[in-house]
This record gives C-alpha cells, structure tokens and sequence, in this order.
C-alpha cells in the first residue's frame, strides 16, 4: 500500500424511510429551541411538513434559497436570523438550500440540521460556493460542515425524473473526481466506486419508476457517499469548469454537471489511467467518459451546455476565468484542448479529448 493521508469529517446521519420523526429528537440533541426552517419557495409546502414535525422548536420560516447562494439572499436570511434570535437551522431541500445554511452557519456558526431531498451531496461537505458579481467563491471551513444529516428516502420521492438523473450525474462526478484527486486514498476510492454503483445501478429504475423505494434509497445512499467524497479530497477540471459557467451563466447546477463530466473524463483519462481502470470496472466499459455520456443521454438528459442556456460566442471567457484561478489537476490546464472541450460539451457532441 503506498503512502496516503485520510482525514474524515465528523458528523452524525440518520439514513431510513419516516426519518423526519426523528428531527425533534436530533434538534434537542443539540440543544436548539428556535430554529429557522430554510426552503426554496418550490419546497415551502415540504418545509412546513418538517416544521410540524419540530413543534414549537420552530422561530421561524425563510423560502427563499436560490442556486448558487448569491449572497444578496444570505443576507436577506441573516436579518431573519438576527430578528428571531434563532439557534440552529433545520435546511430542507436540495444543495440549494443546504447551501443558504452554510452560508448562514458560515457567519453565525449556529448548528445544522439537513434533510436533502437530492443527490447533490453538499450536506456531507465543509465547502460553501457563494456567488457574487457573476464570480462563484469557494470557501472550506469547519464551521460549514452539516453536524446532523436526516436523509428521509420519502422526501426524494418527489424529485423529478429529469433532476434525479442529472442530480445523481452530479454525485458521480464527485466521485469521479475523488478517484484521480491529488489527495485520493484508499477510504475515499472505496466510498467513491461504491457511490458510483449505487447511482449508476438506481437511475434506469428511478426514471422507470420514480416511486420505487429499494432505487431511491439506492440513490440517496450513493449520493451520501459521492458527498464524502465531495468534502474530503481536493476537486479537480470538472468542478472548476462547472463552478466557472454556474457563476458566469447562472445554468443549472446538476444538468451542467452531467453536460460536462465525459468530456471532463476524456480530457483528464490520459493522466489518470488507474482511476479510469477503477471506473471502467465499476461502469463495466472501456471508455468511462462515453459510457456516462450514453447512460446520461438514454436516460433524457440534455448533454448541450447551449440547451442548458449558456449563451453562443461565451466559451473563450470561460476557458479564461477557468484558466486564470485552477485547481490542482491531473492533466495540465491547455487552452487549445479546454477550448475544444466547452465547444464540444456547448454542441453537445460526444465527449473526445484533444
Ligand atoms: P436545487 O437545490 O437548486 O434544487 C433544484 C430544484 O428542485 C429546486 O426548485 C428545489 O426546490 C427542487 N427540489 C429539490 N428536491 C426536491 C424534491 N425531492 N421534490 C421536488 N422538488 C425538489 O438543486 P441541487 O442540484 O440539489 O443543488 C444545486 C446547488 O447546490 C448549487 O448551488 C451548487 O453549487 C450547490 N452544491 C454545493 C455543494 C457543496 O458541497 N458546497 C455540493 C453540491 C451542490
């Protein structure tokens, strides 16, 4: 076994079926008595659900989470937290609202209590991704970290096909990442093949049968384990490219994700073979980036960042503020072949490295 370095996060996960009867129990775990229940105003009626279960734990209501955190809302949200006095944070929803609650615990370091309701895996991370003035900043602090995780299968029920796919592209990339990062280790790798598997063999069932419970649980327990990924070693290409676009173009956070990750994978597979061999195994292919490319374009994804709303002429200025502030990754950053990479993933063209 080579050297390696593994630093775990800590944090407690109730993982089940009807978990969300178990909030009040974990609130008073830590000691909160006037939570505020954060929501995006599609999820206010879920919100409210969860707040029955809190009872008179609740201060308040905020259901305004919005995509990639701009801070004008955060700020909107701190006044509630001021004006209620409130002492912990129930966020319900996807990584949208998991990540107003970051933004918040960011600031105020009041506890966390998340009920994801996507696979987007921010839950199990200490990194916040704020947007401001077109430009998304990531931070990691230990303050971020969620310190309970209430995954209720129940609530992913509702999650439309369409965003079940691309939410769980969007935890395989994590995983994906994990596997050739700079700090990659054994724990992670296993987490991350295992994550893999679980979403890769849920998906096809989830978008036969959206309310089939055994895929569900499958999805969210992958999605879990993509998030520890996610929090635990370095990211690389593909989430700087998608980190750019997001805070330039505002697109849809998972559907970019499962736009960009072949070609993320072809453009990094020549530096990164052993991971590529863990994940051919694990996809049963010899080409990982066009196996997810085709499992993601039978399972309906849109595979165009064009479709996806980023604008004609824009990838020249996305490769440059990609470029200009990297993450450390395993195939140099080279204009000509990032270039060619965006305008592929722009037409939606199967993904080929240069
Ligand atoms: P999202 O939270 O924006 O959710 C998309 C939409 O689906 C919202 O309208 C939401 O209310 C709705 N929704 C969510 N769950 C639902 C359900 N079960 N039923 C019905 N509707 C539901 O999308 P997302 O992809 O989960 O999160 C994207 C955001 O998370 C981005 O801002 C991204 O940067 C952030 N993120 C952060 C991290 C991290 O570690 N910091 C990790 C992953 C994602």
């Amino acid at each position: 076994m080579e050297h390696f370095v593994y630093t775990g996060n800590p944090g407690r996960v109730i993982f089940g079926s009807g978990t969300i009867s178990r909030l009040a129990e974990e609130a008073d775990r830590l000691g909160a008595r006037r939570l505020l229940v954060l929501s995006t105003p599609e999820q206010e009626s879920q919100a409210q659900d969860i707040a029955a279960h809190l009872g008179t734990r609740v201060a308040g209501m905020f259901s305004k989470a919005t995509m990639h955190t701009p801070t004008n809302v955060t700020a909107d949200a701190m006044r509630q937290v001021e004006a209620l006095r409130a002492d912990g944070l129930v966020a319900i929803g996807g990584g949208s609202t998991t990540g107003l609650g970051k933004a918040i615990a960011y600031r105020t370091d009041l506890a966390q209590i998340v009920v994801p309701t996507t696979y987007a895996g921010s839950e199990a991370t200490p990194i916040l991704g704020e947007t401001e003035g077109g430009r998304k900043v990531t931070r990691s602090d230990p303050r971020i970290l969620p310190e309970i995780i209430v995954y209720d299968v129940d609530l992913t029920l509702s999650l439309p096909v369409s965003m079940s796919v691309t939410s769980g592209m969007n935890a395989v990339a994590h995983a994906v990442e994990a596997l050739y990062a700079r700090e990659a280790n054994p724990i992670i790798s296993m987490m991350a093949l295992e994550g893999i598997n679980a979403i890769v063999r849920a998906l096809p069932g989830i978008t036969q049968n959206p309310g089939d419970k055994t895929a569900r649980s499958d999805a969210l327990y992958g999605a879990w384990l993509c998030g520890i990924c996610l929090g635990s070693v370095g990211m690389a290409l593909h989430h700087k490219l998608c980190h750019t676009l997001g805070g330039m173009f505002n697109l849809p956070h998972a559907a970019m994700h499962t736009a960009v990750l072949p070609h993320a994978i072809a453009y990094n597979a020549s530096a990164a073979p052993a991971a590529m061999d863990m994940l051919g195994g694990k996809l049963g292919a010899a080409d990982p980036a066009q196996a997810l490319f085709d499992l993601s374009r039978r399972l309906g994804a849109k595979m165009s960042l064009q479709e996806l709303g980023m604008p004609q002429g824009s990838v020249g200025a996305a490769v440059e503020q990609a470029i200009s502030n990297p993450y450390w990754n395993p195939r140099a950053l080279e204009k000509e072949g990032l270039t060619d990479l965006l305008e592929r993933a722009f037409r939606g063209d199967e993904p080929r490295a240069k």
